[in-house]
């Protein structure tokens, strides 16, 4: 019972280590301490662990002052590999991914039964794994886990009717799957290595086509059931759903491109790539009144809808994210922040708290490839086959 319990406490603090490392390191011994708030000992004997495993590395010596330089611990790259899929209407896009969630390679593979049939997703992933080993040559016991990506914006039929088990046992790799929405694993990268790091309790709003909403507090992610379609105009705009005035309708790429044909006299292209598209309307608000003040009032839509978010959940940070949010976002922040936090100022929260999301915009892919190593920062040393096996 003693034994168990130790190991546990050890597990923990190695979790707070490689959780440290992962968001700041390199860092050298005292400043691991420091950051975790674990007593000198209890870190120097985590790091020994971990860096007899493999998992840690020496990083090279950082000047200490006049005093002895200090030795930097990083987390090792190269330790193991994950892999990351993303699930785009019948095809998986798969990647490999080292632990520090550098791309190593991608491929593409199509499925004729959509997600639906989990023997052909489960043969067709294998033969992307194998293909990606292949390439890349990494040896198949290195691989620590398998992260998957789901749309956000899935219908119900869409819906994977299998689970992360099942998955396991057809593609008999011996290492876990993970699942996750794609709007809750921008929420865990963002509060773990991106624009919501070091804060407990953050919302990460994504704006694509349409829009969704995440809540990260404890380290855990859950999707705000139905943000986009909460009212933010009664009786306005017409929404797929079926309501009027929903905040999608005013905020989600597609709406805001069905609003930009309505301008009067005004020529936006109707065809094509939705980023060009909306990317060519904010561009537009430099020179065309018109496009701005259609700009302008979407942020202020967003600024409103946000806010909502701020005064319901209180968060100590907010964080807009998705490829049409950071479009909008990295030309009109600063009318965002003035309209979140006019509505959220009770609550504390800063206009310099309201940011732009800091994971890149494939994050669908590195996302799900974050999810098993957020998996092995939490199990300490529990440690994938290819080391337990040694
Ligand atoms: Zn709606």
């Amino acid at each position: 019972m003693r034994g168990e319990g130790t190991r546990v406490v050890r597990r923990g603090n190695e979790s707070f280590v490689l959780s440290a490392l992962y968001l700041d390191g390199p860092l050298s011994r005292k400043e691991l301490s420091a950051a975790t708030g674990l007593s000198p000992s209890a870190v120097s004997q985590s790091i020994t662990g971990l860096v007899q495993n493999g998992l840690v590395r020496e990083a090279g010596k950082a000047d200490s002052n006049g005093g002895r330089p200090r030795t930097l611990l990083d987390i090792n790259p190269t330790f193991g590999y994950t892999v990351g899929v993303a699930i785009t209407g019948r095809a998986l896009r798969i990647g490999l991914f080292d632990l520090s969630c550098r791309r190593i390679q991608v491929v593409k593979r199509a499925l004729s039964a959509g997600v639906q049939d989990i023997d052909e997703v489960a043969r067709e992933l294998g033969i992307g794994i194998r293909h990606l080993l292949s390439l890349s040559g990494v040896h198949d016991s290195a691989l620590t886990g398998i992260g998957i990506g789901l749309p956000s914006s899935a219908s119900p039929h869409q819906a994977i009717p299998w689970t992360s088990r099942k998955l396991e046992s057809l593609l008999g790799l011996g290492i876990p799957v993970f699942i996750e929405r794609e709007v809750n694993i921008r929420a865990l990268v963002e509060s773990r290595l991106g624009a919501a790091r070091g804060v407990g309790r953050a919302v990460v709003v994504q704006i694509g086509l349409g829009v969704e909403a995440s809540l990260v507090a404890d380290g855990t992610a859950k999707r705000i059931r139905d943000w986009g379609h909460t009212t933010i105009d009664y009786g306005g705009r017409s929404c797929h759903c079926g309501a009027r005035g929903c905040v999608e309708a005013y905020v989600g790429a597609s709406g805001i491109l069905e609003r930009s044909l309505e301008l009067p006299g005004r020529e936006f292209p109707t065809e094509g790539n939705d980023f060009e598209r909306l990317r060519t309307l904010v561009g537009s608000a430099e020179h065309c009144a018109d496009a701005r003040a259609l700009v302008q009032e979407t942020a202020g839509y967003i600024g409103a809808a946000v806010g909502n978010l701020i005064s319901l959940l209180a968060p100590a940070r907010l964080v807009i994210s998705g490829w049409a949010g950071q479009l909008l976002g990295s030309r009109f922040l600063p009318e965002i922040r003035d309209a979140a936090t006019r509505q959220g100022r009770e609550h504390g929260l800063s206009p310099a708290a309201v940011l732009l999301g800091r994971v890149e915009v494939d994050a669908t892919l590195t996302g799900a490839a974050v999810l098993p190593v957020l998996g092995l920062i939490k199990r300490g040393t529990a440690l994938p086959r290819a080391v337990a096996g040694l």
